[in-house]
């Protein structure tokens, strides 16, 4: 289910220039997802399928400009065999940095990268208060699960925040202080509105710079770890 391949980005990997692989299919229904084609099965299925050896292959073009992968979705972690597999060919015959970009709803995936040494950094989307999880479609014991092994295997982790108005607000984000409080590194990411998204329908709102330095300093109080803004 490899459904696309970036072969330079700047921007997905903190620091590294990197390639990007994109898995296909979600267990999550964000209303402000801007995937779709990676998540709505009618348009999933209309995309070309890429081979794990193919990917290598244009890893391997590129070595000595790349520096890293990045493994994102979609939700890679739906395809525990197939994600393993791709890693280990990267792992043997390069030497890039690897960064999988997750939902938190596999737990057993994350840690079972890590311990096989599969697996360099983990951006982990905090999307909204526990209890807010349903409005996604998901469930939040498996995030809260896989908060708790990156903090406890030290894992390098970062806690993402895509800063729509309509699921994170104050109120939210006392919520979510417990759970942020263990981050190493929160990332407060703009939210676009001019994008196409999941429900068009849904009035999420948009905040402004302000608002964002605002929110951004109410999270600092909330976590020892450092908290970045990316706009
Ligand atoms: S988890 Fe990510 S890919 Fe899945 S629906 Fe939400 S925003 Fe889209």
């Amino acid at each position: 289910m490899i459904k696309g391949f970036r072969g330079t980005s700047l921007v997905d990997y903190p620091g590294l220039i990197s390639a990007v692989v994109f898995f296909g299919g979600c267990n999550f229904r964000c209303p402000f997802c801007y995937n779709i084609d990676l998540v709505q099965a009618d348009r999933l299925k209309k995309l070309p399928d890429f081979s794990e050896e193919y990917v290598l292959k244009e890893l391997l073009k590129r070595q000595g400009f790349i520096q890293g992968l990045v493994i994102t979705g979609g939700e890679p972690t739906l395809y525990p065999r197939l994600l393993q597999h791709l890693l280990e060919m990267v792992r043997t015959e390069t030497q890039l940095k690897i960064k999988l970009d997750t939902n938190g709803s596999h737990p057993e995936v994350v840690a079972r990268l890590w311990d096989l040494g599969l697996v360099d950094y983990v951006a982990l989307d905090f999307k909204t208060s526990p209890e807010r999880y349903p409005e996604l479609g998901g469930r939040w014991e498996p995030v809260a699960q896989t908060i708790s092994i990156l903090v406890e295997k030290g894992i390098p982790h970062e806690m993402r925040l895509t800063m729509v108005p309509y699921f994170i607000g104050r109120k939210d984000l006392r919520a979510m202080a417990p759970w942020l409080k263990r981050a190493s590194r929160v990332v407060l990411q703009r939210f676009l509105d001019h994008v196409e998204r999941l429900r068009p329908d849904m009035e999420l709102g948009l905040y402004g710079p302000d608002e964002l330095k605002d929110l951004k300093s109410f999270v600092e109080q909330e976590t020892a770890g450092e908290v970045l803004l990316r706009v």
